[in-house]
């Protein structure tokens, strides 16, 4: 078996850069929160899963086998807002709970379609919330036992005055806190300490389970502990998140599984930072708010996306624009052209055989373990990449004057082929081309969708000039192929 390679992380329990020591040798068991299925992912969402997948891929590609959880939330506040709205108030659970599925089952679909475009690897496990509530029911009656958590009408709460170490992720400064009344919705703010709800009593015109404290449905916080406590086991490498998710949610999901479990949960928790839009928070109200099907209707490559997530930081900030995004696709065409060149054999290349300074074989070897070593670091993309790109620009340069050997050729692809396995967005020509065919169909869509019908036929003719046929189906698909 090749050696593992090692890797630090940030550790948001420690605030510190801390060695992944896995629980068994050679694997890491990852928990990962999911979307909550009532709309579209967002690109800010979509940079939380993009990071996720790099750590997820630089273990894999490292030599450790992977166990992933993601959840899917599909009950919560939101959730029950939107599904419930037009339904018959007359109408019965079933009726409700109909809604609700028709709901989330649309939009689970749509985030799937996402990760696909967006090369994510599918997790290990994929569990629903609505399909573990009885684990949830469970992890409360061990909370009640234990004396953390208390029930008020039927809906249950946990004594957070109850368990010393609440607030050790967040670091919340307890003693300049006030005592807050006990809190029923799922987000709120950090401003008191609060009791927070583990199963919510139902209200007239909501979605029911039984329960032993009458009919209800769980709190958001419950559903990952059950849900990770069950699938993944009592002790886990690493549980990650956006920032976002520190506060209330991580902090209330260590309460419930420490509380019931009575030892350390998870080793590390790790946290991705947010994306700005043209240096703005992204809003609906400021027009710069963004999903994939948005980038892809304005003719970007979902890839072109993942590579400008990557070269970024996951702990810094993000400012995230359409120019950045035309960057990305810029460093992905060196890419492409660097692999063509590797792949030809050089043929008009080099002036003739003569000892340089740095012998290609060995600057490939370096460029290896600086790439490596960056990735082990807190995984250091953008130095990782510099790594790779250091090194495309050195060979070129190199190939100009020697002309690489078929050898050295094919450590350079398969130096490429490594990286392409933390990175996944190397283009490859073939696919490139057909990216490019979707984007543009996707555009044509948009403007159809607008009713600019000018713009569609203009699109219509840029497809036809690359030779490929487009057929307009009734059910308002479109299939292609090359003419
Ligand atoms: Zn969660």
């Amino acid at each position: 078996m090749a050696t593992l390679r090692t890797f630090a992380l940030f550790n948001t329990l420690t605030r510190s850069v801390d060695p992944v020591v896995p629980l068994v040798p050679g694997q890491i068991s990852l928990y990962t929160c999911g979307p909550t299925v009532y709309n579209f992912a967002h690109i800010g969402n979509l940079k939380t899963f993009l990071f996720q997948d790099l750590l997820k891929r630089a273990f894999l590609a490292g030599g450790y086998l992977v166990r992933h959880c993601m959840n899917i939330t599909d009950v919560e506040d939101k959730i029950i807002r939107d599904s419930q709205k037009d339904v018959d108030p007359a109408a019965g659970n079933a009726e409700r709970h109909a809604a609700m599925k028709a709901l989330t089952d649309r939009y689970t679909a749509a985030f799937l379609e996402d990760l696909a475009a967006l090369r994510i690897l599918p997790p290990t496990v994929t569990p629903r919330a609505t399909e573990h509530i009885p684990q949830m029911i469970r992890l409360i009656q061990g909370l009640e036992a234990k004396g953390l958590a208390y029930v008020r009408e039927g809906s249950v709460y946990y004594r957070i005055s109850a368990l010393p170490q609440y607030g050790c992720l967040a670091r919340l400064d307890k003693e300049g806190m006030k005592l807050g009344a006990s809190v029923d919705a799922d987000e709120y703010e950090k401003d008191a300490l609060q009791d927070f709800v583990l199963w919510k009593a139902a209200k007239p015109g909501e979605p029911w389970w039984e329960s032993p404290w009458g009919p209800g449905r769980p709190g958001w916080h419950i559903e990952c502990s059950a849900m990770g406590i069950e699938l993944l086991g009592e002790r886990i490498d690493i549980h990650s998140g956006g920032v976002d998710l520190i506060f209330p949610h991580h902090e209330n999901e260590i309460a419930q599984s420490e509380g019931c479990l009575g030892h350390t949960w998870v080793n590390v928790w790790v946290h991705g930072e947010f994306l700005l839009v043209d240096g703005e928070k992204m809003s609906k109200k400021l027009g710069n708010f963004y999903t994939l099907r948005d980038l892809r209707a304005k003719g970007f490559d979902p890839l072109a996306f993942r590579f400008t997530i990557q070269s970024n930081h996951y702990r810094k900030v993000l400012n995230f624009s359409l120019d950045g995004l035309k960057a990305a696709e810029n460093a992905l065409k060196r890419i492409r052209l660097f692999r063509k060149r590797m792949e030809g054999d050089g043929g008009a290349h080099g002036q003739g055989a003569w000892k340089e300074a740095v012998e290609p074989l060995p600057r490939i070897a370096q460029a290896r373990e600086a790439f490596w070593a960056a990735l082990g670091d807190d995984l250091n993309t953008p130095e990782a990449l510099a790594a790779l790109f250091t090194l495309i620009t050195d060979l070129n340069a190199l190939d100009d004057r020697i002309a690489l050997t078929r050898e050295e050729r094919n450590a350079a692809l398969a130096f490429l082929d490594e990286t392409d396995a933390v990175f996944a967005c190397w283009p490859h020509e073939e696919e490139q081309a057909d990216a490019a065919v979707e984007a543009l169909i996707e555009a044509r869509k948009a403007a159809k969708a607008a009713k600019n019908w000018a713009e569609a036929d203009r699109i219509r003719e840029q497809i036809k000039g690359m030779g490929i046929v487009l057929e307009d189906r009734k059910d308002g698909t479109v299939s292609w192929r090359r003419g």
